[in-house]
């Protein structure tokens, strides 16, 4: 079966290396350093939304990515869909982004997180499932949800949590608005090797030999970062000893918007609701993103099963609740570890999205967290450079650390601490959460302040997730 929902973009999308280059390739090899306000490494989603978000505020800046367009964009390279909270999906419809995505965005409209698998065969727990279960519905927020800074009185009837987009959608997307976008030189492929940070000014040098010369380095290179290891900024990592096995799935029976997630032994299952689309012959497809967390030492073998099989072993987790599911496309893994750096700045740089933070996906935050980051600094940025301040003095970073480090540390908390209870299968410990679910259930005002911190809607918002421009 082929996937035919993002036909509207061609894959491999605009090329990165055409409109966004200020001079000719010649020139620059040969040339003195590229001058920019920022330099940016690392293109990914978090990268390239910073770019955009500073480009219309004069902020010269330089976007280096290691990977071609091409490559990024295609189906092969990330099989993930993300959870895009409210509060993010607000940051890229501030910057352009969500107008270029929204027609392949399913609205997430219930959750259900269920304490047990979905196999009704399963010995162990007659029926399965346990009994407890949290749902949260969008209903329950109601006149709510607008964020509480945002100065719109208007009631906003019960918008979704969030949306789950295809990351090579969202890619797709931000190349094609990154054209559009004055001020930036989109440099790709070329890695950043080697930097030369100082009070004065921060010189990036690159593997075709160009050289970006700038007041801030922005390390948007992932959770590998070379340019954090560069910078001698410590991280503390802890490895989960699970991985999650990413794929996208066909199943019977409609969605209607509910996301599912069900805590197993060996870790969160969740079915994540996309968009329909038609299959060869024209015939709706109901889909949906599976993130299955698994013994690492599992995964090889269930990757190379048929897609029958497959689809089988999905179902012993699952259940029938969407009836036969079965996969579409690639199959994708990835080890899952914890990782945070001991701080976010050094002279002239300053780390955002996973380069700062890596978190467990179980509850589909870490890009969320990385689309905060990018609103809180490019807000600090835009307001020194009205003020004639230096974007990269630590003035002006500091106040960017300081509003960024609270949410991101309270998130890494809560997943580490959710991965660590639910991913076992102790009998007191099962009976402690059941119960557990069953009070939170009924205790609303908790439930509602819990749905509102995953829509990314509480604490000190920057104006980007107020939905407010810079
Ligand atoms: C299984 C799974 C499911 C997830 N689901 C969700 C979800 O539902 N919702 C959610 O919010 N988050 C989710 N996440 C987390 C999310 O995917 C990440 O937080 C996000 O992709 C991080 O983006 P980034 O741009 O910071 O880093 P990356 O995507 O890693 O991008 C870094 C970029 O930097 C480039 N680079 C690296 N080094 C250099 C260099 N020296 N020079 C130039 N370029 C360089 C790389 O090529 C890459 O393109 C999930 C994660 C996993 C593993």
């Amino acid at each position: 079966m082929t996937d035919k929902s993002s036909s509207r973009y061609a894959p491999g999308g605009p090329s990165a290396e055409r409109p966004f280059h200020l001079v000719s390739e010649d020139a620059t090899r040969a040339a003195a350093p590229l001058q920019a306000d920022l330099a940016i490494i690392g293109g990914g989603m978090v990268g390239m939304s910073l770019a955009i978000a500073c480009s219309e505020h004069g902020i010269k800046t330089a976007l280096i990515e290691a990977e071609p367009a091409p490559a990024l964009t295609d189906r092969g390279y990330d099989g993930r869909s993300s959870a895009i909270a409210y509060g993010s999906q607000q940051v890229l419809k501030a910057i352009g982004v969500w107008d270029l995505l929204k027609d392949q965005a399913q609205p997430i409209l219930d959750i259900r997180v269920t304490d047990g698998g979905g196999d009704q065969r399963d010995a162990r727990r007659p029926g399965g499932v346990s009994p407890f279960f949290v749902h949260y519905s969008h209903r329950d927020l109601a006149g709510d949800a607008a964020p509480p800074q945002s100065g719109d009185a208007r009631p906003v009837d019960a918008p979704p949590f969030g949306y789950i987009v295809e990351n090579r959608v969202s890619r797709v997307a931000m190349f094609e608005r990154l054209q559009a976008c004055p001020n930036v030189t989109h440099i790709a492929p070329a890695t950043a090797l080697s930097f030369k940070l100082d009070a004065e000014r921060a010189l990036v040098s690159l593997s075709d030999g160009r050289q970006v010369e700038a007041a801030l380095v922005v390390a948007a290179d992932g959770r590998h970062s070379a340019l954090r290891g560069f910078a001698g900024i410590g991280i503390s990592e802890s490895d989960y000893r699970q991985s999650a096995i990413v794929c996208t799935v066909v199943h019977e029976k409609p969605h209607h918007g509910v996301a599912h997630e069900h805590f197993l032994p060996a870790g969160p299952f969740a079915m994540l609701p996309m968009t329909d689309d038609r299959d060869d012959d024209g015939r709706i497809r109901h889909r949906s993103s599976i993130v299955w967390t698994e013994d690492p030492r599992l995964v090889p073998m269930l990757l190379a099963l048929d897609d029958d099989a497959f689809g089988a072993e999905i179902e012993r987790r699952f259940g029938l609740t969407l009836g036969r599911v079965r996969p579409l496309g690639p199959r994708f893994s990835y080890p899952l570890k914890l990782l945070v750096a001991e701080k976010y700045l050094a002279d002239r740089l300053v780390l955002v999205g996973d380069a700062a933070h890596g978190i467990h996906p179980i509850a589909g935050q870490g890009f969320n967290l990385g689309v905060r980051d990018v609103a809180a600094l490019a807000e600090v940025l835009v307001d020194a450079r009205r003020l004639g301040q230096d974007i990269g003095s630590p003035l002006v970073l500091e106040r960017y650390a300081r509003w960024r480090r609270f949410d991101n540390l309270l998130l890494v908390g809560v997943t580490d601490g959710l991965t660590r209870l639910f991913s076992n299968d102790l009998p007191p410990l099962r009976l402690a959460r059941d119960l557990g679910f069953a009070l939170f259930n009924k205790l609303r005002p908790v439930k509602r302040l819990a749905m509102r911190h995953a829509m990314g809607l509480v604490g000190n918002l920057p104006k980007l997730v107020r939905g407010e421009p810079l």
